[in-house]
């Protein structure tokens, strides 16, 4: 008999795993707190559907922000200042839980490697993410209909030595395409920076492997194509709370959609909530306040003429040029910035009105670097941030627990970025769990990974005397 696989969640994360729960033969039933984004496409209470619509999959998209990255050698110390200092913490309202996760995640990083551990991790995850985007591509190539999907990426960096640190990174994996590091080759492949390299903005720029896409319209149609065979699709259908038996089982969930309120009972199935329910539907899980936030700001503006790669801008902070990152995608004729990422830890919700105007005017000056011929009239600020997830080990979450029913339903959440990129291989992860096998070894080995960094951050965190 057919299997029933409930997903609860409506993000990149949640959709990628409905479709390959489809693909592995499941019946799939879809429940969302979101609107049916047929009618209404925004939300504050989601990273996928907050925010801009667009995103980018390149192979290294999880590794350049963990916090030991090469590319960040001094991250720790920038840390600890605001977005506004050079940082990326909004220190205006750095409450208790906040100052502990600092301390504790800064414990970490200095045990044993484990940033250089979690960074494989995340390397892998990418490297599986992206074969499994190919063959979606060729596959389904409906799915990317209207996405203005683009196959070319470009990184500039405004320092010299940053741009050759990040060509090595690129040049190991096997994904850089080509350098333009002179005026020539910018001329001729990136006349729109030819003006912010003169002024020594920038040191070059290089063209690597990845992809970019609008994310929101990507979600439309596998939903379309869910629907199309037989899935069952619940928006504005929340789950409040997750019940266990005595002997740790989940049991029911308890549902609300409007003034009405059911339960369920699953047998197999995953929550894919990302940084918002951790703290409330998942309290009774081991993933409870395990995820917080990092939220970024988003703006739109035309796209420069002959520009035709989407782009990620990296700059060194400093005091007169705060952001270290901008996210530029091609949209049509526009491009859709993103970036300010403003660590919020568990006040998922709270950002001061400061602090984003702050945000938004760094935003605005490293855009006037890139672009320094006037293109910045038609800004547009795309007034709502989103929350993406946080883990003080940068690892997701990916906790398993049995059904009464006999089955198992993942939890997974908290990929502190590059969810886009990698949504393909977790998912597979996810299902390839739940069906007590996996059918690529590659899979098998990134599940062993995980458990194996999961048990030992666990162990790290446990032996650690918590310094507040
Ligand atoms: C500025 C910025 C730029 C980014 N750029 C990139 C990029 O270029 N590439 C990349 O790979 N990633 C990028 N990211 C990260 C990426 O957008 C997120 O990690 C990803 O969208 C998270 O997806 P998710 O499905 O895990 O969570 P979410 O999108 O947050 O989805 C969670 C879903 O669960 C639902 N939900 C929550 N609670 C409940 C409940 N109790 N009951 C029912 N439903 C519930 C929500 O409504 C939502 O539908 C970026 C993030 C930001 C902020």
């Amino acid at each position: 008999m057919q299997k029933t696989y409930h997903v609860f969640g409506s993000g990149i994360s949640g959709v990628m795993t409905a479709l390959h729960a489809f693909q592995a033969g499941f019946k799939v039933i879809l429940y969302s707190q979101e609107a049916d984004p047929h009618i209404n496409k925004n939300s504050v209470l989601s990273s996928t559907w907050g925010g801009g619509p667009t995103r980018m999959m390149t192979l290294t998209e999880g590794e350049v922000y963990l916090g030991n990255s090469p590319l960040y050698p001094d991250m720790a110390q920038q840390f600890r200042k605001t977005v506004c200092d050079g940082g990326w913490l909004d220190r205006y309202d750095l409450s208790r839980s906040e100052q502990a996760w600092l301390a504790k995640r800064q414990l970490f990083n200095s045990k044993l490697g484990f940033a250089e551990r979690n960074r494989n991790f995340y390397r892998k995850a990418n490297a599986i993410g992206n074969t499994f985007w190919q063959k979606l591509f060729h596959d389904m190539p409906e799915l990317f209909e209207d996405t203005f999907f683009t196959d070319q990426i470009v990184r500039c960096y405004d320092e010299e030595e940053h741009l050759k640190l990040s060509q090595r990174i690129h040049d190991a994996q096997n994904i850089m395409q080509k350098m333009c590091a002179t005026s020539q080759e910018l001329k001729d492949r990136h006349p729109y920076l030819t003006q912010a390299f003169a002024n020594n903005y920038i040191a070059g720029a290089m063209e690597i492997t990845g992809y970019s896409f609008n994310v929101q319209t990507f979600i439309i149609n596998v939903l379309k194509r869910l629907t199309a065979h037989g899935a069952e699709i619940n928006f504005e259908t929340k789950v409040t709370d997750i019940l266990l038996s005595k002997d740790g089982c989940i049991s029911d969930l308890k549902m609300v959609k409007g003034d009405q309120n059911f339960l369920i009972q699953p047998e197999y199935g995953s929550f894919h909530l990302g940084a918002y329910d951790t703290t409330q539907a998942l309290s009774s899980t081991p993933a409870k306040n395990s995820v917080m936030g990092v939220t970024g700001l988003w703006m739109k503006m035309l796209k420069p003429d002959q520009m035709s790669f989407s782009m990620k801008a990296h700059f060194n902070a400093t005091a007169s040029l705060p952001l270290t990152d901008l996210n530029l995608i091609i949209n049509g004729d526009h491009l859709i910035v993103g970036g300010g990422y403003i660590f919020t830890g568990e006040k998922l919700l709270e950002i001061s009105e400061n602090s984003k105007n702050k945000t938004y005017e760094a935003m605005k000056k490293s855009l006037a670097k890139l672009f320094p011929e006037n293109r910045l009239t038609d800004l547009e600020i795309l007034d709502r941030a989103c929350r993406r997830s946080f883990t003080y080990d940068d690892l997701p979450r990916m906790d398993a627990l049995h059904t009464t029913k006999g089955g198992e339903m993942i939890i997974y959440a908290g990929d502190n970025t590059g969810t886009t990129s990698m949504a393909p291989c977790m998912s597979q992860m996810v299902i390839s769990k739940l069906q007590q096998h996996a059918s690529k070894d590659s899979i098998v080995e990134m599940l062993e990974e995980h458990s194996n960094l999961r048990s030992m951050s666990n162990n790290i965190l446990e032996n650690s005397a918590n310094p507040h």
